[in-house]
């Protein structure tokens, strides 16, 4: 009906629509600054190089502190707000509290990187690319190449070439992307081919059972496999054993979290962390042979 009415016309209905759409984004976001803000906090886990010791930077999850329910995981809210527009600027004050933590953390002399969670709809956001774009402009001293995004292989990913456009254009600025819980979705081969990332991270539901379970071990074998060839650096999510870690080591992934590292910590324990790290003598010996 709108076409009908002469191009003018539907253009003006499409800028009122948006401006309505904008508007309740604005209410929504000043219901969250004003309500709820406060409550949520940005926990830290570290992500280390395995066979160097070294510490890479941390991967940033969130923690909702419900005023009656107490400390809320992930899984007790974000499910829920899946296709809400509090999401939106959930994930937005995410970004930006994340990114300025980084740079602080910088600015401390710590060279560290962040990996960022970020959900389909978030990404797929008409503003997201400014939206970080004007962030890192914020952070002019933070090299892009510091901050890592992390996207989940099932997140719904409607318009799957379309996300593919919005990580080019982001990788383009400098930021990092890598595939999270990767295998637990469908498709993966197809994210690969059609998702340009940098990394991909292996869901900690094969590595926990990586030694007891030949299917898992050989599951993690193929996507070390699958990255390599790709070019992608694998990353290893819920490494809680030293022996899951050398498994790890002599398939080919260097790079590690989990409780054997240190669990997910407040901002301002990191540099203390950091200082007091002592890595597993046996990580640093591991050779790169496959275990007979
Ligand atoms: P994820 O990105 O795969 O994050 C890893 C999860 O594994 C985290 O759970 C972490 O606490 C947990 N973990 C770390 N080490 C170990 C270990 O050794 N063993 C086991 N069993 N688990 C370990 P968490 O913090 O509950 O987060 C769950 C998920 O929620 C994340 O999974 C991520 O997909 C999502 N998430 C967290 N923060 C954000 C966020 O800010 N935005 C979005 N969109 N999603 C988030
Ligand atoms: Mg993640
Ligand atoms: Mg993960
Ligand atoms: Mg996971």
């Amino acid at each position: 009906k709108a076409k009908q009415l002469g191009r003018n016309c539907y253009y003006l209905f499409d800028s009122e629509e948006s401006s309505a759409q904008d508007l309740r984004q604005q209410l929504v976001q000043q219901v969250f600054r004003s309500l709820y803000q406060d409550e949520f906090e940005l926990f830290y886990q570290p992500k280390v190089n395995m066979k160097t010791g070294q510490v890479l930077g941390a991967e940033a999850l969130i923690r909702w502190h419900h005023p009656e329910r107490g400390l809320l995981l992930p899984h007790e809210f974000l499910p829920q707000l899946q296709g809400d527009s509090l999401l939106i600027e959930l994930e937005e004050w995410v970004l930006q509290t994340g990114i300025q933590q980084l740079s602080t953390w910088h600015q401390q002399g710590l060279n560290l990187s962040l990996s960022i969670n970020i959900s389909g709809q978030y990404l797929q956001e008409s503003s997201f690319v400014e939206k970080l774009d004007g962030l890192l402009r914020q952070h002019a001293d933070l090299p892009p190449e510091k901050l890592e995004l992390e996207i989940l292989e099932n997140s719904a990913l409607e318009n799957i070439s379309n996300a593919g456009d919005i990580i080019k254009r982001c990788r383009r600025m400098g930021v990092g992307f890598s595939l999270d819980d990767f295998g637990t979705g469908y498709s993966s081969l197809t994210h690969l081919k059609r998702l340009p990332a940098d990394a991909i991270k292996i869901d900690c539901s094969f590595v926990a059972e990586i030694m007891d379970d030949p299917d898992n071990l050989a599951i993690v074998e193929g996507i070390i496999g699958l990255a390599t060839a790709f070019r992608l650096k694998t990353v290893a999510e819920g490494v809680e054993e030293i022996e899951q870690g050398m498994m790890l080591l002599h398939l080919g992934c260097n790079i590690a979290q989990g409780f054997a590292i240190a669990n997910p910590m407040p901002a301002v324990d990191i540099p203390d962390w950091i200082a007091h790290y002592n890595p597993p003598k046996a990580w640093r010996s591991a050779t790169a042979n496959p275990i007979p």
